[in-house]
């Protein structure tokens, strides 16, 4: 036993978005019982979070095709295109769209703009989601743009103005450097109204960087393809704290403790990790090293959105009052009393220094 001192990052884990999706499949699980209930995509992309409602007879889908018509799907966080929404509408869906709010607002954005003339540039992954989404609206407007080095040799065309905007999920260093490289070959790019980099994700990496270089190492609980607990992993590795990106405790491999060199650690989760998930590694860590955990506030967030107005009307149509049955978590809390009754010592730190972003 070595007595580890485990850094519990906050904010950590769930977004606003995510809670909304999540809820979304939940509710419709309990107001229809009798029917499937088709997802279009990854509600979010955790592979845990998707195993649980398959379990519960959720059917994911990749091809609208695959959804029986007149069925109910629900369109994933990570927004859809027209096309999706036009095909959906052909097939009679009865379609509730989970699509995050701040993603909605990214896709307005660009409807906008490519209404005006603009050409966008559009920073993010080509293949996720979110972007494929978010490029359907404005195919022939928006220009996707991965790295520093695309943004070098990117093609634009003559003569229209420019604009950009970017995925919500970015590493916000990333991000940055591909901003300045487009605006040092474009002086007259404009810039989105407002950041199009989510508070969660600006808030989750803001308390990684601020953590993780007094740390040994860093844990990110979230899944491979989690664009946000990816940046988490490499925004430590970037401030020079080795960092592993973990499903669950199962994925902890011993080796990386080998040498009793990690004495203190950083834990933290992506916007689609389940908190239960997280906890699992902290009991682990404290079965194997003994140790405390002490929670790190680097910021607070309060945001909640509500629930998607078919899903409103399905509900009203059952007599069931929506905001009567949203699910309000206090997290901290929630983790107090959850130490206490794993006997895990615990203190809390608050090192915020404003509020949240908001948007
Ligand atoms: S990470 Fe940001 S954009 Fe994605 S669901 Fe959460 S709040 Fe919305």
């Amino acid at each position: 036993m070595i007595d580890m001192e485990i850094i519990l990052a906050n904010p950590r884990g769930f977004c606003a978005g995510v809670y909304m999706a999540i809820d979304v499949i939940d509710q419709l699980l309990d107001i229809c019982p009798d029917e499937t209930i088709y997802v279009y995509h990854e509600i979010v992309h955790n592979r845990h979070v998707v195993e649980r409602f398959i379990k519960k007879g959720v059917v994911f889908v990749e091809d609208i095709e695959e959804t029986p018509e007149g069925s109910i799907v629900v369109f994933s966080a990570h927004g859809v295109s027209p096309r999706i929404r036009k095909a959906s509408e052909k097939r009679s869906l009865t379609t509730v769209d989970a699509t995050c709010p701040l993603v909605t607002k990214v896709h307005a954005e660009a409807i906008r703009l490519a209404r005006q003339g603009y050409e966008i540039l559009l920073i993010g992954h080509e293949n996720h989601q979110e972007v494929i989404g978010t490029k359907g609206e404005a195919p022939d407007s928006i220009k996707v743009v991965e790295s520093h080095e695309h943004a070098q040799v990117i093609e634009v065309t003559e003569g229209k103005p420019l604009a950009y905007l970017t995925q919500t999920t970015l590493s916000t260093d990333d991000a940055e450097v591909i901003i300045n490289a487009l605006k040092k070959r474009f002086p007259d790019i404009k810039p989105p109204a407002s950041n199009s980099i989510c508070y969660a994700t600006t808030n989750r990496q803001r308390a990684v960087r601020a953590l993780a270089p007094s740390t040994d190492l860093t844990l990110v609980v979230g899944s491979a393809n989690s664009s946000n607990s990816v940046r988490l992993a490499e925004i430590s590795e970037n401030v020079g704290t080795k960092a592993h990106l973990i499903d669950d405790s199962s994925d902890i491999d011993p080796d990386w403790f080998a040498g009793d060199d990690v004495r203190k650690l950083l834990l933290t989760a992506g916007a689609s990790a389940p908190e239960d998930l997280l906890r699992g590694v902290i009991r682990m860590l404290i079965d194997r090293f003994g140790g405390f955990v002490e929670q790190h506030h680097v910021d607070h967030e309060d945001i909640e959105f509500g629930l998607p107005g078919t899903l409103k009307k399905l509900m009203r149509k059952q007599d069931i009052n929506p905001s009567d049955r949203r699910i309000r978590i206090n997290m901290s809390a929630d983790i107090d009393a959850w130490f206490d009754d794993q006997k895990i010592q615990h203190s809390t730190v608050d090192l915020t220094v404003g509020r949240s972003e908001r948007e």
